[in-house]
């Protein structure tokens, strides 16, 4: 069991981390920038150590200086939450060479899955669904090129094998354009990735995202807990989550489930994960693999009962996992806002100081926020002031909570997004359940 744990980031995730350790017993480290000595996860944890200015590269990703903390404060165990180093194999490799518990899978583990073109791979060993497209990565010569756009069949999309955060990716609607858009993803992926690796697959037209949520212990178990629907994105950012992803039957995603678990098996996986699909005409697809805790983990906690973030320090400090698959019973439905600090219409980040803030509740609500009345959103980063969660028996009484949820919710002296959420959860599209990725955003063009 690890008895002391630092926490390599901030907000929300850094509070739900924290929570979590408490709950086990286990002391914290809080490491912070100038700019974030009023976060609330600073002031409850054991210890908290000032690491940097505000800018990331020079605190929240400034990896000697976390582990000199570490070292410093016996910490025994090092939690990077999501974003910043959460998925950086340098960063786990070096955890873990200067003698912690790196929170998460081995560095191996994250490089593999960090490659799309190897995890795209690794999946079809195991039977997962892929996009079809390139064998690997794009060869040199051109005919052969076309010959494989041929056969997958346009539109095609070429993808950086190292691409991330939604770029590095181009569709291609027809073979003229074919290698000249090759040839600029391929210098974008240099400039932006480091490496110029492309492949190709088909581009599908109207996708749903639908992604499975495992755990593992690295010691021959490995479980998942069903899927999430995140299809309302804007600028590939998820606005609103939930689970189950509506309208699947409990046939398909367990199949989709049991092919996750088996991966997982396959490639010792630890920790928990997400497989992302593409999801059309009733079919899966993979995309990629978050070797992470995710922003949206709440709403699968609440149709499983699992609390992802205990299993994730368990199985870490060498517990195997606490539940098998066949206890794991899927009921109900949840539905998460994510309140960002920005205008509803503009979406500009708006930080500044909260002058009042009331956070609803009651019963079937959950809200995982830092914010507190006073409390000064920096302009630093991110713009998640935190997430509301909804549970009900059905979908139809989640959303109703939901709606509930955001009307009681108050945030007074900046801006926030509550405005859209009100309006995405009274939205008849939404509600009838299902809508693609594309939805949210042809919504915002025709209507704003
Ligand atoms: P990233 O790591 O940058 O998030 P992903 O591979 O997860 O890259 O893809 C990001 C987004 O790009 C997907 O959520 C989807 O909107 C779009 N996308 C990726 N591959 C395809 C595809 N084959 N067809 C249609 N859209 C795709």
């Amino acid at each position: 069991m690890l008895e002391k744990v630092l926490i390599a980031n901030r907000g929300e995730i850094a509070l739900r981390v924290l929570r979590a350790c408490k709950e086990l017993g286990i002391k914290t480290v809080a490491v912070h920038s100038t700019a974030d000595r009023d976060l609330k996860h600073v002031r409850l944890a054991d210890e908290a150590v000032c690491i940097g200015p505000p800018p990331s590269a020079q605190s929240y990703l400034n990896v000697p200086s976390i582990i000199s903390v570490a070292e410093l404060t016996n910490a025994d165990g090092i939690h990077p939450g999501y974003g910043f180093l959460s998925e950086n194999a340098d960063f786990a490799e070096q955890v873990e060479k200067s003698g912690f518990t790196f929170i998460g899978p081995t560095a191996d583990t994250i490089r593999l899955m960090g490659d799309k073109v190897s995890a795209k791979q690794q999946m079809k060993l195991t039977g997962v669904p892929t996009v079809p497209g390139s064998e690997g990565a794009l060869p040199d010569d051109p005919d052969e090129v076309i010959r494989i756009a041929r056969e997958i069949g346009f539109p095609v999309i070429v993808k950086a094998a190292a691409g991330g955060g939604g770029r590095g990716m181009r569709v291609v609607h027809n073979e003229e354009v074919l290698l000249s858009s090759i040839q600029v993803t391929q210098s974008e992926a240099q400039a932006a990735f480091g490496s110029p690796v492309v492949y190709m697959e088909k581009f599908l037209q109207r996708p749903r995202h639908v992604e499975i949520q495992v755990l593992a212990d690295g010691q021959g178990n490995a479980i998942h807990l069903g899927d999430r629907d995140c299809s309302l994105q804007r600028r590939h950012q998820k606005v609103i989550e939930e689970a189950p992803a509506p309208g699947i039957d409990d046939a398909l995603r367990n199949e989709i489930g049991d092919a996750c678990v088996r991966a997982c098996l396959d490639m010792g996986y630890r920790g928990a994960g997400t497989f992302e699909f593409l999801f059309e005409d009733n079919a899966f697809y993979f995309i990629e693999m978050n070797t992470r805790v995710q922003v949206e983990h709440p709403v699968t906690e609440m149709i499983s009962g699992v609390d992802i973030v205990r299993e994730q320090l368990l199985v870490a400090g060498g517990a195997p996992l606490s539940i098998k698959q066949e206890d794991v019973s899927l009921k109900g439905h949840s539905i998460e806002c994510r309140i960002n600090a920005e205008d509803p219409r503009t979406f500009m980040p708006s930080p500044g100081t909260i002058k009042t803030f009331h956070a609803p509740g009651g019963h079937g609500v959950r809200v995982d926020s830092h914010v507190y009345s006073g409390y000064t959103v920096p302009p630093h980063y991110d713009s998640l002031i935190g997430k509301l969660i909804t549970f009900a028996d059905t979908r139809e009484a989640a959303l109703i909570k939901m709606r509930q949820a955001l009307d009681e919710l108050v945030v007074d002296g900046i801006r926030t997004n509550a405005a859209l959420h009100r309006e995405l959860v009274t939205d008849s599209s939404f509600m009838a359940g299902g809508v693609s990725i594309h939805y949210l955003e042809s919504k915002l063009e025709h209507e704003h």
